[in-house]
């Protein structure tokens, strides 16, 4: 018996093996091996946009971060959502939430807004510079699949991206103030073209390189971007300047308030 049971361990370990193999494989190949935490921007009391904004933002954003996960678990990722329903999640939590998974991604929907009712387009911010190839590969399937104008891959300091260790984006996905863009993201079929875009981008990611990249022809151009951290900088520093009870207000607010009023400035 002892005989037999040893064949019967041995035919488990080669089996268990196998399995373990397939299943290393079969992640290779779908790219399962990585976690794509995706973060619908807003939620609960933090509707998103500006005030009087028609349409909800929060509601947008949610509904592009569910169709996003069903084509990304279909495609074989791990997909984690920082929020699944109509709550509001901390932007800390959010953050921390991408950082608790080895080898993910954190890709944060939004959708703009400004009082000038003919800012429109779409443009994908990041941080750190090991985000830039991810945005790149995000904004250039989601801009180029939108007919809306291109507004740049730009380089700011929002709270989640600077506190994301991970490679981080967030994608405004069009403006919400604007009357023909708020009748594209009013439209689902719309919504879906939007998720599938920003898909495309994150299983396209590993194929961005730089003009002078010796591969020769980029198969995803690294773009170039707008650095406006410098901006976001002084306007903190001013801030920290002022009355310390502003200071823990604004330690508060959410990151898509802060985005929200940064698409103010630049389009006032
Ligand atoms: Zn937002």
């Amino acid at each position: 018996m002892p005989g037999n049971f040893c064949h019967f361990c041995l035919v488990v370990a080669v089996l268990s093996t196998a399995g373990l193999m397939c299943a290393a494989s079969a992640s290779a190949a779908s790219g399962s091996s990585t976690t794509v935490v995706i973060d619908a921007g807003h939620g609960g009391h933090d509707r998103g946009g500006i005030p009087g904004q028609r349409i909800a933002e929060k509601e947008m954003t949610l509904d592009v971060a569910q169709r996003l996960k069903k084509v990304l678990a279909a495609d074989g990722y791990r997909v984690v959502m920082t929020r699944e329903n109509d709550v509001f999640i901390p932007l800390g939590t959010r953050a921390a939430i991408a950082n608790s998974y080895r080898n993910a991604i954190f890709v944060s929907v939004h959708f703009n807004s400004a009082k000038r009712v003919g800012a429109d387009g779409i443009e994908t911010y990041f941080y750190g510079r090991d985000s830039l190839p991810l945005a790149s590969a995000v904004h250039y399937f989601v801009a180029s699949g939108a007919p809306s104008p291109n507004r740049g891959v730009r380089r700011r300091g929002y709270y989640v991206l600077r506190r994301a260790r991970v490679p981080a984006v967030l994608v405004e996905c069009g403006f919400l103030t604007n009357p023909t863009e708020a009748a594209y993201i009013s439209n689902s079929s719309y919504r879906q073209k939007l998720a599938d875009e920003i898909a495309a981008g994150i299983r396209e990611r590993s194929n961005v390189r730089s003009s002078t990249s010796p591969m020769g022809a980029a198969t995803i151009p690294l773009q170039s971007y707008i650095d406006q951290t410098k901006v976001s900088k002084s306007k903190r520093s001013r801030k920290k300047s002022s009355k310390s009870s502003k200071r823990k207000k604004k330690s508060r607010k959410s990151a898509a308030t802060e985005a929200n009023a940064m698409s103010d400035k630049k389009e006032a």
